[in-house]
C-alpha cells in the first residue's frame, strides 16, 4: 500500500505562461509575483516564460526564492538542430526546471512518450528538475481509459529514469479536457487520478518513490478551485496555464 499521507511532500506551483507574454507583459508579470510571493518558502514557485523572456524574468526574480523553467528542451545537447533549445542553454540562461510532455506538444507537435522520455533524459543528465505531464484526453476518459493512457505515459517516459533521479521529477497530472476550457476536475477526480498514478510509482519504481514524488494537478486552476484541490492528500501543488 502507498502511504498516501504523513510524507512531507514540498508542494510545487507552476506557472505556464505558454506562447502568450511579450517582453514587457512578463516582466510584469515577474515583478507582481516577487512582491506577492518571492520570499515564499513553504511552496515551489516555478515560472516558466516563453524562451525570449527567459533571460529578462531571470534578472526580475534574483534575490527571490521563485525560480524558473523552460516549457520544453530538446534531447540532444547541441548540434545541428535548427530552431531546438537545449538543456544546458536553458541551465545557462538560468533556469532549473522545464515542462516535459506538456499535452500542447503531445497534441499539436506530436510528440510521443519516446519523445518525452529523450527530453526527460536530458533534463536529467543536465541537472535541470522536470515538470512531467501526463493526462488523458475527453475521448480517453470517456471510453473508460483513463488509467491505461496515464499508465502507458508514465511508464514510457520514465523508462530508464533511476530512483535517485525521482527527487528531480515532478508530476504534473494535467486531463486534457481540462486545460484551457474552464471545466476542472473535480477535487475527488484529481485525487482518485493522484492516487492512481503513485501506485504506478510504487509499481514501477517502489513505494518509497511513490511517497516522496510530488504529484500536482493542472486544468484550469483559479483562485476560486485551487484551495480545494490541493487540499486532497495526493494533490501537491498545481500547475497554471491561464
Ligand atoms: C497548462 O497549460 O499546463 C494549464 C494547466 O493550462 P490552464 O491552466 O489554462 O488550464
Amino acid at each position: 500500500m502507498v502511504e498516501a499521507r504523513g510524507h512531507a511532500r514540498k508542494p510545487t506551483v507552476g506557472g505556464n505562461w505558454k506562447m502568450n507574454t511579450t517582453l514587457e507583459t512578463a516582466v510584469a508579470l515577474a515583478e507582481s509575483l516577487v512582491r506577492s510571493l518571492g520570499q515564499t518558502l513553504q511552496v515551489d514557485v516555478v515560472l516558466c516564460p516563453p524562451f525570449p523572456n527567459l533571460e529578462a524574468v531571470y534578472r526580475t526574480l534574483e534575490g527571490s526564492t521563485l525560480r524558473m523553467g523552460g516549457q520544453d528542451v530538446f534531447w540532444e545537447d547541441a548540434g545541428a538542430y535548427t530552431g531546438e533549445v537545449s538543456a544546458p542553454m536553458l541551465v545557462a540562461i538560468g533556469c532549473s526546471w522545464v515542462i516535459v510532455g506538456h499535452s500542447e506538444r503531445r497534441r499539436l507537435l506530436g510528440e510521443s512518450s519516446e519523445i518525452v522520455n529523450r527530453k526527460l533524459h536530458a533534463t536529467l543528465r543536465n541537472d535541470l528538475n522536470a515538470i512531467l505531464a501526463i493526462g488523458e484526453t475527453y475521448d480517453e476518459r470517456h471510453a473508460g481509459q483513463t488509467e491505461q493512457v496515464l499508465e502507458e505515459q508514465l511508464r514510457d517516459s520514465l523508462a530508464g529514469v533511476s530512483r535517485d533521479q525521482m527527487p528531480h521529477i515532478v508530476i504534473a497530472y494535467e486531463p486534457v479536457w481540462a486545460i484551457g476550457t474552464g471545466e476542472t476536475a473535480s477535487p475527488e477526480q484529481a485525487q482518485d487520478a493522484h492516487v492512481f498514478a503513485r501506485r504506478l510509482l510504487a509499481h514501477l519504481i517502489d513505494e518509497e518513490v511513490a511517497a516522496t514524488t510530488r504529484i500536482q494537478y493542472g486544468g484550469s486552476v483559479t483562485s476560486s478551485n485551487a484551495a480545494a484541490l490541493m487540499s486532497q492528500p495526493d494533490v501537491d501543488g498545481a500547475l497554471v496555464g491561464g
